[in-house]
């Protein structure tokens, strides 16, 4: 059982990819090509979201076990407390463990159909990521991540009082964190700089998404909370009638910040794919992360 921390306390630099569980069988052959692409780089973890419904959250499970069954991949499940009484969190967290899957992001979640909405917690469940964090450790030697926010979680007055949220994960059991989508290295390195000055010594990777298409650039507004830094807006905007143009730019633009991340010191990046792997392949050929063999 190979836990994510010791995937990524290697000391060299590596990276890390994200998937999203498949909505019907056809998405589940693109998922699994893109699997068995990413598979010959070595990365150091995949990661699979966990969705809000029934049937998603079945095939998170299934996802990530099959992972565990039949790949060399090393698999983390993430895991919400929406919707769930704690007594259903703790079966998933079993089945988890039946399948082979010892590491967890530990999220709190958002309120279904409305990620700005009022936040209300199951009547026995969770109200807060921390919380999963203590069950997760509670009931197994699991290996436990949990969520970071370059710009503050929308919902925290400000970067300060979510740093501290987090440091309050890691003292909670997270081993680690994943960031929100970023795009600039330098605000992620303040969020890692504002963690450490609080005592947060865990491990955080940046979130990066390959920039390939002006839909994908307004997505990662809506998922970072952030507006796109204006240096990027005045690299990317003029070209979004040239889809092959916008597509060199903006991965030109992720290489950058990457190589950014790299030189500072960051040792692993983790990729969110959207289930494709074809663009995280071309950044990381850039930056030099994938095995001479397949280079
Ligand atoms: P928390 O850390 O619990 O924070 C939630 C809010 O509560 C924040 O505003 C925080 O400041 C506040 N808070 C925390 N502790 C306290 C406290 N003690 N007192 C008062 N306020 C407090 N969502 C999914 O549905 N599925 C996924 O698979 C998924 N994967 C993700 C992966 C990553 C890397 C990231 C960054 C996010 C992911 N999300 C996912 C989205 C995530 O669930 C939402 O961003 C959610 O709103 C916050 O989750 P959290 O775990 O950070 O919650």
């Amino acid at each position: 059982m190979t836990s994510v921390l010791e995937r990524i306390n290697v000391g060299r630099a590596t990276f890390s990819v994200e998937f999203m569980p498949p909505r019907d069988d056809a998405d589940e052959q693109i998922l699994w090509r893109s699997i068995r692409e990413l598979e010959g780089l070595d990365p150091a973890f995949v990661s699979v979201t966990y969705g809000a419904g029934g049937s998603r959250r079945d095939r998170t499970i299934r996802t990530t076990g099959r992972v565990a069954r039949e790949t060399t991949l090393v698999p983390m499940a993430h895991l919400t407390a929406v919707d769930h009484s704690v007594a259903e969190l703790r079966n998933v967290i079993g089945w988890y463990a039946a399948v082979g899957v010892h590491n967890v992001l530990a999220l709190r979640g958002d309120p279904p159909g409305n990620p700005m909405g009022e936040w209300v917690k199951h009547p026995q469940g969770l109200s807060y990521a921390e919380d999963l964090v203590r069950l997760v450790r509670e009931l197994g030697d699991f290996c436990v991540g949990v969520a970071a926010f370059p710009y503050g979680h929308p919902r925290c007055p400000d970067v300060e009082m979510d740093a501290d949220r987090l440091v309050q994960k890691f003292r909670a059991g997270a081993d680690f964190a994943v960031g929100q989508l970023c795009y600039s290295a330098e605000d992620f390195l303040r969020l890692r700089d504002r963690v450490a000055a609080k005592g947060g010594n865990a491990p955080i990777l940046p979130g990066v998404m390959p920039l390939t298409t002006p839909k994908m650039l307004s997505k990662t507004v809506e998922l970072s909370g952030a507006p796109v830094p204006p240096h990027i807006a005045g690299r990317l905007e003029p070209l979004t009638d040239d889809p092959k143009a916008f597509r060199a730019e903006g991965i030109d633009v992720v290489t950058e910040m990457c190589q950014e991340l790299l030189a500072e010191g960051v040792d692993v990046l983790h990729f969110y794919t959207f289930n494709r792997a074809k663009a995280t392949k071309e950044v990381l050929g850039r930056l030099g992360l994938m095995p001479s063999r397949t280079a």
